[in-house]
């Protein structure tokens, strides 16, 4: 694969909107034209059953691309949305994280399969359990650039600095271009206090970081999945889908992406 850009949508604080950022992401930028894979890199698949998906169904997944030799064109699904594909997941991806720890070039194996395959995409994005372990780290030695979802809530910039940490470790060792592409505030509640005290935060400490899109609190993100939709299939019109499709173009602008 030539010339794609590569991103990973990480926060190893959990439950803060990664995955519903990485769907909904994908889905928008495939309307605009984009050809995009969505890379589940969490063994709890939830990219994978959010697309309507099973994840026990025993097919060749990420898990058999990374440790198995089975390569990336053997595993992608076509999701049957615009433009959009996916790298599934499965529940044995569980096992991944220690498999990793004893291979040769174990931060490496991601980028490997990237390069492997014979399809063209504009844009990857890869889905990032809630640690910093050796997916993650795979993830980050691969991508050019992070997206990273904040949750509109206390505490939201703790795990920050630990993030920030971890990818100065790995600009050192494994990937020197990797930066912050944006960081997202999700789940924001313009009626409470608490969103707009935490977007301040972020803007103080990051100012040029911080996308301007705001992803509201919304049920209709929250029920999308368990219909298998995105937020464009499920209610095209909703809050959600607007400010997804608004983030969509806001990233696109970032990495200089030619959108229709
Ligand atoms: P994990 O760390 O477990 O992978 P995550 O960071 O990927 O979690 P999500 O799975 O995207 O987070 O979201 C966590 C929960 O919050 C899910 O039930 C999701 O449907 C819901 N959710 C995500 N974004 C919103 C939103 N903007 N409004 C309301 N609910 C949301
Ligand atoms: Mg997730």
């Amino acid at each position: 694969m030539t010339r794609s850009s590569v991103i990973a949508v990480a926060n190893q604080k959990g439950g803060v909107g990664k995955t519903t950022t990485a769907i909904n992401l994908g889905a928008c930028l495939g309307e605009l034209g984009l050809g995009v894979l969505l890379v589940d890199l969490d063994p709890q698949a939830n990219v994978t059953a959010s697309l309507g998906f099973d994840k026990r169904s025993g097919k060749p997944s990420i898990y058999e691309a990374l440790l198995a030799d089975v390569d990336l064109d053997g595993i992608l699904i076509d999701t049957g949305r615009p433009g959009l594909w996916l790298a599934p997941s499965s529940i044995r991806l569980a096992g991944a994280e220690l498999e990793l720890m004893e291979m040769g070039s174990r931060e490496h194996q991601l980028r490997r399969l990237l390069k492997g395959t014979a399809k063209t995409f504009d844009l990857v994005i890869i889905d990032c359990p809630p640690s910093l372990g050796m997916l993650t780290v795979n993830a980050l030695t691969t991508a050019e650039g992070i997206v990273v979802p904040i949750q509109c809530e206390y505490l939201a910039l703790e795990g920050l600095a630990q993030l920030a940490n971890t990818i100065g470790m790995i600009v050192e060792t494994l990937n020197s271009s990797l930066r912050i592409i944006g960081i997202v505030p999700t789940m924001y509640d313009a009626r409470t206090n608490l969103s707009p005290q935490v977007v301040d935060q972020v803007r103080q400490h990051f100012p040029s970081l911080l996308f301007r899109t705001k992803i509201p609190r919304s049920i209709r993100l929250s029920e999308a999945p368990s219909y298998g939709q995105t937020i464009v299939e499920y209610d095209a019109r909703s809050a959600g889908a607007v400010a997804y499709r608004q983030l969509a173009k806001e990233l696109a602008d970032r990495l200089k992406l030619q959108v229709g």
